[in-house]
This record gives structure tokens, C-alpha cells and sequence, in this order.
């Protein structure tokens, strides 16, 4: 059989004017089963459509801040580095997805994109806006837990590890604030920050905080969650096959 093709969402490096991508990202679906490409950065409404009709996936990559115009809210100076060109693409994307019932797996900047997205807001910083003692902007090595969450009983991330308490790395600056209505909560640090969410009505679209993606051979809970995530992939691939 074929293997689920899945669409990355590429980084990008305004200083060295690329579109590039890490290891990490490719290497968890390559070893959950799967067929990772990297996507052009674009808004072209042809080729969004001709990237939604070829992949069985799409992966919301970490990156820059969401404009905090896309959520409705003022810029404030604490707010770093936005990429408009990728908020105005994964827009794109996710509403097709969404369309198709496509699996969507969102990571770091992924989570809080897809919040943004669907009519939720975030913290532009949480050191600025939001108490707590946790760290959640760790330094590197980055394939080491810097806090916990709690898996809420009974969600997707839960059932799938069995776990109640998950250690994960932690390397953000900002988070959800007000959840959008179509998501729900499935992991929250011990702060209580959202940091892992998914769609009920929908086949498969989680998105987490935290980098399985860094910790992939560190955590076998990180490989797990790109196994569900290409598994779910897999099961539209076969339906249409
Ligand atoms: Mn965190």
C-alpha cells in the first residue's frame, strides 16, 4: 500500500530569505509510516487546492507568532516576529482540510494557529501576561521534559497514551488564551495553560504545545502521537484507494 502523504507547512527565514525545515518534523512521520513533502510557501488558491487534493495530511509546523490582527487583537510590543505570508496559507489549508475532514496535527505555533483560526485568542507573551512559576521556554537540550501536563480523562491524547500525566519539553512564548468554541482541551500544564487541543467533530485535528518532534527518540510518547496522526492519514487513504 501507498504510504499517507502528508503536507509539512514549511518554516521560513525572513533573514536568510528561505523556506526550510527540521529534521524532526519529517523524521516522526517518516517513522510513524508515512510519506512527508515539505510545501511551497503560497497563497495561490490553485495550488492550496491542488496541495488539498493531493495529501492525506497536513502538519501545522512550529514558527513565528501568529499577527495578532488574525485574532482580532492590538499588537502589543512584547509580541515577536509574525509571518502574515504563513497565516494567510495555513488559513488557506485549514479551511480546505476542514472541508475534506482531512487529519491535521498541529504543533507549537500549530496549536496556537489553529486556536487563532477558529475564533480563539492567545497570550502575545506569557512571561508578560500570564503568572506562573513554570518554565515554558526551556533552554536547549530541547529532548528533555521542562514540565507536565495532565491529559484530561477521557480526550484523545489520554485514551491514546493511557497516561494521566505527560512530561514534555517546553519551548514557547505564547498560548492560547480564550479556546476557540469548535475546540476542546486535551492537556494542561500544571499552570493551566492550554497546551494540547483537538476537534470533536472532526476525524483527526489535535494540535499540542509542546516538540514531540524533538524529543522523538527521547519519549516514546512523542513517536506515538505521529503514529496516531499517520495512522488517521492512512484510514482516508484507504477509504479512497
Ligand atoms: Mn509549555
Amino acid at each position: 500500500m501507498k504510504k499517507s502523504v502528508i503536507g509539512v507547512v514549511p518554516l521560513v527565514d525572513y533573514e536568510k530569505e528561505s523556506w526550510w525545515m527540521l529534521p524532526g518534523y519529517m523524521e516522526g512521520i517518516l517513522e510513524a509510516g508515512g510519506f512527508p513533502v515539505m510545501l511551497p510557501l503560497t497563497e495561490n488558491s490553485g495550488v492550496i487546492d491542488q496541495i488539498l487534493e493531493s495529501v492525506d495530511g497536513l502538519l501545522l509546523t512550529g514558527g513565528q507568532d501568529v499577527s495578532p490582527e488574525f485574532y482580532g487583537e492590538e499588537r502589543l510590543d512584547c509580541c515577536k516576529e509574525c509571518s502574515p505570508e504563513r497565516d494567510r496559507m495555513e488559513d488557506l489549508l485549514l479551511k480546505g482540510a476542514l472541508q475534506k475532514d482531512l487529519p491535521v496535527l498541529g504543533i507549537c505555533r500549530g496549536i496556537q494557529f489553529l486556536n487563532a483560526a477558529l475564533g480563539g485568542t492567545l497570550y502575545q507573551d506569557i512571561p508578560g501576561q500570564y503568572e506562573t512559576g513554570v518554565t515554558h521556554c526551556q533552554r536547549p537540550p530541547y529532548d528533555v521534559p521542562a514540565h507536565e501536563v495532565e491529559l484530561t480523562e477521557g480526550g484523545p491524547l489520554h485514551r491514546l497514551l493511557g497516561c494521566g500525566r505527560l512530561p514534555v519539553n517546553s519551548y514557547h512564548h505564547q498560548a492560547v488564551k480564550k479556546l476557540a468554541p469548535p475546540l476542546k482541551v486535551m492537556a494542561v500544564s500544571e499552570d493551566g495553560l492550554t497546551e494540547g487541543v483537538y476537534m470533536p467533530d472532526r476525524r483527526f485535528v489535535w494540535a499540542v504545545q509542546w516538540h514531540p518532534e524533538f524529543s522523538l527518540h527521547s519519549d516514546p510518547c512523542s513517536g506515538r502521537i505521529f503514529q496516531a496522526f499517520v495512522q488517521a492519514c492512512s484510514g482516508g487513504r484507504a477509504k479512497r484507494d
